[in-house]
């Protein structure tokens, strides 16, 4: 090839990279059976990577308008064309921005088979997403992997990127001899090592592909593989895990090869086919940006689901329901795709449901209903009542706006959503339903339409109400249980109450469970089920008509209802007083959620749910349900809504109540558990000092075992406080554990010393494109800054802070985006301000001066709008506590 290189070292300011639905929609009506031949070269030390590819690709005859008038293009965000040539003609100019690679009309032939080849180089992604790359601290291994969903592959090297352009992809990598190469599919073949100490991997050619499940891992990864033998196919199934090498011993493979065994087996017998792909590897990434990521084959997860000290019995959960997730996807995403990206709800949404069918009835997880009410129905609640809600179902004009409205309304309320969904068709209907779904697309392309024409066709229930009713619309209602009593003390008359809370005014068709409480022997509490499908404002229960009053009512058994539930009067006294009595682990889940939704929307005072929580907690039976409710309102509670003075009282009155707990003993999770708590809850020089002395083993406790994550989470805040001693205990501390992690801590610790010197150190550095080197450290160092106690330091900032993120808004957006999770606002000790700081914040982010592209806009101006509301819902209990 004679081309000259062209090399495009920043794309031109104006130019965006996306695609909008409108050119993939005409780009997929002119090109099709897409193949891919790819030779990707890696070497060690390198600051990028060489690539090689052939594209084979159909145009169709009808295509020549659309040709002639846009071009038919490639995406590619590279850095380096070395050379290209069109079905064997030298293009020595390619038309090419730094993002589209648009092919020269008069070179493609129309109806017929056409080939590309590029030859190309480009750098390394620094955020986690692209071609990404990290050096270990700890042993400098390197590691490189893959992130691309939804608009990244095309970093790797040109493709048509977009789900419903499917390729099959042939790849050869070349790469230190000794370095671990895995992609999607099966390795074919290993060449003998080159003079340079390289070898070249080949992998068989994939199925039909969308171009985001592509991906690759190279470096000096380790792992191992196991078969796996599985209902419905002849062949066994090589299943591994890998990790960076320091982080080695705590990867657990047995414990994936059984959940992964665990999951073909369900997912056959639920979609009604066996696993549709040739091997499964998990492996852990370092820095990875998200939870996890269901690549085909090969998927890979966040450090942070690998266990370095001894795990709970919800920890272990929430590893199975990440695990569940990703492998539901290889059949739904992955084996059949979604069209476009405004169905990327039903993806996700769907995943995490059937994840939690998995958990309960394929595995040894049959608690985890709970785990949904609080991680997934609460954050779900949360957002469908904030002012930037939004319909489950969406339009996505482009590729930027994706993950525009990717929130807990997509996993969380389209997962409880389903819930309600599948209880309506039942189990055999649902099955039925998803058997038709997956004959009819797999290897192919789908939309919401067909998935409900699916369900249609195997339950026989129409669902055109059913999803104008909850798809289509917005905002959270409310349920509560009313009974009118007659003279002698029995129900006259039981309906279930529905209100508008926010959102569109709208009361949907609910199948729901009434729990009504009743007395039991030596003060025990009995629960009397009535299932209902209810609609409208009022709907009457009439089969508990002439039953004695109850004791207490929640309109919410099993954790069917989509909304928020009202709790009366009574029904709140008997909670305060023995909710462990009410036999039903998912129920008292439920109450405790119904209450913290309460205390959010400013209908119970503060203070009372911490004496909730100071009274009932430790009666609790069940650890999985201490854990979430400790893991989710300890923090808010004192960081956030308790103003000073009563933060500190209830703060070391829950430190008194865990050691009190943890001297009574209990199985592992609860000792687990509850030594977190000690740490949680310490918001005082004094219990942070004392938590120290418990995890150093000074003052010893009983059964305790503060592991690392907590050491350091104890050593930060103990820099927050000034510890006269933090510096010498960091430096101890990263004896004990050199990782990256350690590293992190150290960060956040500096900035966390209460002293306007430090503070200045790291406010410098946020705002620089380098920050601390790498997105994740520089984000640990932003959630070292803010702590309730340094009001006065931090006012400061809280002035300059809307111009800052302004401007951080129009340089890196996506930081910006960071910077509002990591440093939120309530936990700057001064709401007030802190409101008045994002006031200034919101009228500005859409002004044209501050040059913030229109779509990191919107973004931000969401974050900003839930950190409005979230301050407002402070104050509202602010004042509540004051009149
Ligand atoms: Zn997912």
């Amino acid at each position: 090839m004679a081309s000259m290189p062209l090399t495009i070292e920043t794309p031109a300011p104006d130019a965006r990279d996306l695609l909008t639905q409108e050119e993939a929609h005409a780009r997929a009506a002119a090109v099709s059976a897409v193949r891919y031949d790819l030779a990707v070269q890696f070497a060690a030390n390198a600051a990028t990577f060489r690539g090689a590819i052939g594209v084979e690709f159909t145009l169709a005859a009808g295509a020549a308008a659309t040709a002639a008038a846009r071009g038919v293009f490639l995406c590619f965000r590279g850095r380096t064309i070395h050379a290209m040539r069109l079905n064997g003609v030298a293009i020595a100019a390619p038309d090419w921005n730094g993002y589209r690679l648009v092919l020269p009309a008069a070179g493609l032939k129309l109806g017929a088979v056409n080939r590309l080849e590029v030859e190309y180089e480009n750098a390394y992604d620094t955020g986690g997403d692209g071609v990404f790359r990290f050096i270990d601290p700890e042993d400098n291994g390197e590691y490189v992997y893959t992130n691309f969903e939804p608009y990244e592959s095309h970093r790797m090297a040109p493709l048509f990127d977009q789900p419903d352009i499917k390729g099959r992809l042939s790849l050869r990598v070349l790469a230190p001899a000794d370095w671990t190469v895995l992609a999607n599919g099966g390795e074919a073949g290993v060449s003998a090592v080159e003079p340079d100490g390289r070898s070249w991997r080949t992998f068989i050619e994939t199925p039909p592909l969308s171009s985001y499940l592509y991906c690759l891992a190279v470096g000096t990864f380790v792992g191992r593989r196991s078969e796996v033998r599985i209902p419905g196919r002849a062949e066994a199934i090589p299943v591994g895990l890998w990790s960076r090498r320091t982080l080695a011993t705590f990867v657990e493979h047995d414990r994936f090869v059984r959940l992964t065994e665990q999951a073909f087996a369900f997912y056959a017998d639920l979609f009604g086919r066996a696993y549709p792909f040739d091997k499964l590897d998990h492996i852990y990434c370092p820095e990875f940006s998200t939870g996890a990521m269901e690549n085909v084959g090969l998927i890979t997860y966040n450090e942070g689901y690998m266990f370095r000290s001894a795990p709970t019995p919800s920890d272990v959960t929430d590893l199975a329901e990440v695990v569940f997730h990703e492998i539901a996807h290889m059949w739904f995403g992955d084996l059949v795709t979604m069209r476009w990206w405004n169905d990327l709800w039903l993806n996700e949404s769907f995943a995490t449901y059937v994840s939690y069918l998995c958990l309960t009835e394929g595995s040894d997880f049959p608690g985890a209903w709970r785990e949904f009410n609080v991680q997934l129905k609460r954050w779900a609640l949360a957002e469908d009542d904030a002012p930037t809600t939004h319909p489950i179902a969406g339009l996505v004009a482009d590729t930027d706006q994706t993950f525009l409205n990717f929130d807990g309304i997509t996993y969380g309320k389209g997962g409880a959503v389903l819930k309600q969904l599948g209880a309506r068709l039942g189990r055999a209907g649902l099955s039925a339903g998803l058997h038709t779904y997956f004959e009819r697309h797999a290897y192919g392309n789908a939309t919401l339409d067909d998935f409900l024409a699916a369900l249609e066709a195997g339950s026989g229930v129409p669902l055109g109400d059913w999803s104008n009713q909850w798809l289509r619309t917005s905002g959270p209602n409310r349920f509560a249980v009313a009974i009118s009593p007659t003279p002698g003390g029995r129900i006259a008359r039981l309906s279930v109450n529905q209100e508008v809370v926010s959102g569109d005014p709208i009361l949907r068709e609910h199948l729901i469970r009434i729990a009504l409480l009743r007395p039991a022997a030596n003060g025990g509490v009995a629960i009397e089920a009535h299932e209902a499908l209810i609609s409208g404002a009022q709907s009457d229960i009439p089969a508990a008509v002439g039953s004695p009053l109850p004791i207490g009512a929640v309109p919410n058994l099993d954790d069917l209802a989509v909304g928020k539930v009202a709790l009366d009067d009574a029904t709140l006294r008997l909670v305060e007083e023995r909710l462990e009595a009410i036999p039903d682990g998912l129920l008292r889940q439920v109450i405790w959620t119904a209450i913290w939704e309460l205390v959010r929307d400013g209908r119970y005072p503060v203070a009372r749910y911490a004496a909730l929580l100071v009274d009932r907690l430790p009666e609790e039976p069940e650890s999985t349900i201490v854990q979430q409710i400790a893991e989710s309102t300890i923090s808010p509670l004192l960081m956030r809504y308790l103003p000073d003075g009563e933060r500190e009282r209830w703060g070391s009155r829950l430190v008194d109540v865990a050691r009190r707990r943890l001297a009574r003993g209990g199985d592992e999770g609860m000792r687990i558990i509850w030594s977190r708590i000690l740490v949680l809850a310490a918001v005082t020089p004094r219990d942070v000092e004392e938590g120290w002395q418990v995890a150093t083993g000074e003052t010893p406790l009983d059964g305790v075992e503060i592991d690392q994550d907590h050491r350091w989470a104890l050593l930060v805040r103990g820099a927050s406080f000034g510890s006269p001693q933090s510096a010498a205990r960091l430096r101890a501390e990263t004896l004990r554990d050199p990782s990256d992690r350690g590293q992190r801590a150290l960060i956040s610790a500096a900035v966390a010393t209460p002293e306007v010197a430090a503070k200045h150190a790291g406010w410098a550095r946020f705002f620089v494109p380098d920050g601390y080197g790498s997105v994740v450290r520089t984000t640990a160092a932003v959630a070292g800054f803010a702590w309730p106690w340094q009001r006065e330091l931090l006012t400061p900032y809280l002035r300059q802070l809307p111009e800052a993120l302004l401007a951080l808004g129009a340089a890196d957006s996506t930081f910006a985006r960071n910077w509002f999770r990591a440093a939120s606002l309530g936990l700057w000790g001064d709401p007030g301000a802190a409101l008045v700081a994002i006031d200034a914040f919101l009228v500005n982010v859409n002004d044209p001066a501050h040059a913030i592209p229109e779509v990191d806009a919107a973004r931000l101006r969401r974050l900003g709008l839930t950190e409005r509301d979230a301050l407002q819902r402070i104050l509202r209990q602010r004042s509540l506590a004051a009149g």
